[in-house]
């Protein structure tokens, strides 16, 4: 059997080139070594308020970034997470098998709850349901940016809970970062994670920002008080751009440093932007032509539902038989 790979973005804002390198760009990569499923996960989204009409747009404009950025729909299913059902009803099985004192450990919920004046329950749960999204297709890979380290080991302790209450029901899923690009800062602060959910024009470059504001964004970006590239003595806003551009470029670490060492931060800004603009080049020529026609988009994440939803349903009906609780066959 070819392993199953796993993987999701929220439609909770603009997708960014954290996202990019992260996540899209690696299960680009990796798409044709496994079973690819990769979801819109609009019931992440909804965690914190989305304003319904933008959330609804937000949701096809992912699918579409996604297909843009190289996903290949004759071989991997993209799925709204809300229209497999599974994925609600599983989260609310494993809620009941996992300790409230995992969930309160969990970095991102602080964080996210610290933004928020009043916080949902849902942001609490956030992790059950992503353990949900995993474990419903029995996915062995998880590919991910750094931030969702933690998520996946809660994922992991759940699924072994469950396993040794129930009997071996879940395969253990493996975190599967890029080497390059796993945690890109905030252009504005770099020592905050690059997030769509952060507010602020010098936050982040955009997928689909236009090369003038990649360029303007990338320029004002912050640095430090050295003159100039140096790898023995740099600050988290120059290592930074130096990842971006690795990231990007697939350049070695030493040429890296044969290239860019005693460069003055204002040309180091340039390169970084000029990469940044020529590798978003051919993914917006495409977004633009994807959008050109609607009725495929639509087909596509029509086709992705109906491919994983037996496998979804299948999963949760042996959960079911394996809890007790009423199924089919009862
Ligand atoms: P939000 O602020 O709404 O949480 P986000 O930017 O964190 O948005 P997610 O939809 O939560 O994006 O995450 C989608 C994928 O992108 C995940 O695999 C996550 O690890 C990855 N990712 C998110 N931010 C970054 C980043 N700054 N660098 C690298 N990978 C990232
Ligand atoms: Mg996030």
């Amino acid at each position: 059997m070819i392993p199953r790979v796993l993987s999701g973005v929220q439609p909770s804002g603009d997708l960014h080139i954290g996202n990019y390198l992260g996540a899209l760009a690696n299960w680009v990569r990796i798409q044709y070594d496994y079973e690819s499923i990769f979801c819109i996960v609009d019931l992440h989204a909804i965690t914190v308020y989305q304003k319904p009409d933008e959330l609804r747009g937000k949701i096809r404009e992912l699918a579409a970034l996604f297909l843009a950025a190289g996903i290949d729909p004759k071989h991997s299913r993209i799925v709204v997470q809300s229209t497999v059902p599974a994925h609600a009803e599983l989260a609310w099985l494993l809620t009941c098998v996992t300790p409230m004192g995992w969930l309160e450990r969990m970095t991102q919920f602080k964080a996210k709850a610290a933004a928020q004046e009043s916080v949902g329950d849902g942001l609490f749960q956030y992790p059950v349901l992503m353990a949900a999204d995993i474990l419903l297709y029995q996915a062995a890979i998880v590919p991910v940016g750094e931030d969702q380290m933690q998520h996946l080991e809660l994922t992991r302790d759940i699924a072994q809970r469950f396993n040794s209450l129930y009997g071996e029901t879940f395969t253990m899923p493996a975190t599967k970062l890029p080497d390059f690009g796993a945690r890109v800062m905030g252009l504005d602060d770099p020592t905050a994670k690059m997030s769509k959910s952060a507010t602020g024009a010098g936050h982040a470059v955009a997928l689909l920002d236009p090369p003038d504001r990649i360029r303007k964004t990338i320029m004002r970006a912050t640095t430090d008080s050295n003159p100039a590239v140096d790898f023995e003595a740099m600050g988290p806003g120059v290592a930074n751009l130096l990842q971006i551009f690795q990231a990007f470029s697939g350049w070695t670490s030493d040429q890296m440093r044969a290239h860019f060492t005693g460069l003055r931060y204002g040309d180091l800004k340039k390169q970084v932007a000029e990469m940044t603009i020529a590798k978003l080049e051919p993914l917006q020529q495409r977004y633009r032509q994807i959008t050109t026609d609607p009725g495929y988009l639509d087909g596509v994440l029509r086709d992705g539902a109906a491919a994983v939803t037996p496998i979804a349903n299948a999963t949760v009906e042996l959960v079911k038989r394996r809890m007790g609780v009423y199924t089919s066959g009862d």
